[in-house]
């Protein structure tokens, strides 16, 4: 008898598929659609407690469309790939105004939301409505390379639209929320990038990659191009317990987040050099502080898609301004012992102890941990 993909699959779902992720519990478009984009580039694992407190502060569209874009992007704190997240309170924004609060049951409607693609908007739509729609996710590329072995780069278009090909022929008119789940399930668990578990997989009986033993060759890799390296100098102003922080704009990288000052260049940078004359003074929000002392933290790297960056914190210990208005804190208390603590939309202090429910990239959190055991 001729070997039947699908209903391989899925009797090995029967038996050994993921049913009880917290996002596999009442299920709906709102639940698949969350978890679907924070499962892209992350790991189940990771994502789970960030699930859990994302779908109790924004239980719905409405309540996602509704939150200020601060909140979502601090739930996100520590996922990366923050676009994500701005896309998701967009998309929300976009369903509360044209779909009244529904999430979308048509596929072109679906496609249409920001940060959806054609694979994000089939596992939807399949396991939310049971609508027959192949996917095809970086984990379902790895699978179907290696079961057909098909050679080449899975990211190029002409490779990636032979596998959607594959991808639509495999997807069965029955069972489809199950299907879609049990291919995730496989790239997840079985067919995994390095050491698959071949002995393991329903599929091995037919898959050309173990036939040919050709698994840790397959899919090709990325043809190696080498990332350049950049540099960057952060300026930690800091006053008491507290660091001033400037928020980045909406696009680009970290856009939206709390981050300190300092350009990306290309050449290793030096400490400014009037930062360690005598007499050094640094101006916040137009009050002049002296500075008591400048002292430099251990440099880390944080990895880009397309670049590394080398971060060398620096904290600027500033002394109180010498003259001024009462101003506000972080948590926009009249600070008149301060008076020249400020907090704009775009400026503000920050408890480095305590950071208040801000969005903050992984590096600012690393500088934190710094700040605080140093
Ligand atoms: S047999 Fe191995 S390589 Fe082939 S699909 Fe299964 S896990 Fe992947």
């Amino acid at each position: 008898m001729a070997f039947d993909f699908a209903q391989t699959a899925l009797a090995w779902f029967d038996q050994h598929g993921r049913k009880h992720l917290p996002w596999q519990q009442n299920i709906s478009a709102y639940s698949v659609w969350i978890s679907e984009i924070m499962l892209q580039q992350t790991q189940v694992t990771t994502v789970i407690p960030y699930y859990e407190r994302f779908m109790q502060s924004f239980p719905t569209v409405t309540a996602l469309a509704a939150a200020p874009q601060e909140d979502v992007l601090h739930h996100w704190t520590g996922l990366g790939y923050y676009a994500r997240a701005r896309n998701l309170h967009k998309a929300a924004q976009m369903i509360a105004v044209e779909h009244n609060g529904e999430f979308p049951t048509d596929f072109a409607d679906v496609l249409a939301l920001p940060g959806i693609g054609r694979s994000t908007a089939g596992a939807i739509l399949s396991i939310a409505h049971q609508q027959i729609h192949p996917i095809l996710d970086g984990n379902i590329k790895r699978v179907l390379a290696r079961f057909f072995a098909v050679e080449g780069w899975t990211g190029s278009k002409q490779v990636e639209n032979q596998l959607w090909e594959y991808a639509d022929q495999l997807t069965p008119q029955q069972r489809i929320a199950d299907y879609t789940q049990v291919m995730m399930d496989l790239g997840a668990t079985l067919c995994t990038r390095s050491k698959p578990k071949c002995e393991e997989c329903p599929l091995q009986i037919e898959c050309l990659a173990f036939a040919s033993g050709r698994q840790a060759e397959l899919p090709h890799k990325k043809p190696k191009k080498t990332i350049p390296i950049k540099y960057t100098t952060v300026l930690i102003p800091m006053l008491y317990e507290r660091v001033l922080m400037n928020k980045r704009p909406d696009e680009g990288i970290w856009g939206g987040l709390w981050w300190f000052e300092g350009e990306f260049t290309s050449e290793q940078q030096a400490l400014p050099t009037e930062l360690a004359e005598a007499n050094a003074q640094f101006e916040v929000a137009g009050q002049v502080h002296s500075i008591n002392a400048v002292e430099s933290l251990p440099e880390f790297k944080h990895t880009f898609s397309h670049f590394h960056l080398h971060i060398q914190p620096v904290i600027i210990y500033l002394a109180e301004a010498q003259a001024g208005e009462a101003g506000h804190d972080a948590q926009g208390r009249v600070a008149e012992a301060s008076p020249n603590y400020v907090a704009t939309n775009l400026q503000q202090w920050v408890d480095y102890h305590q950071p208040a429910d801000i969005g903050l990239c992984k590096p600012a959190i690393t500088i934190f941990n710094q700040l605080q055991h140093r």
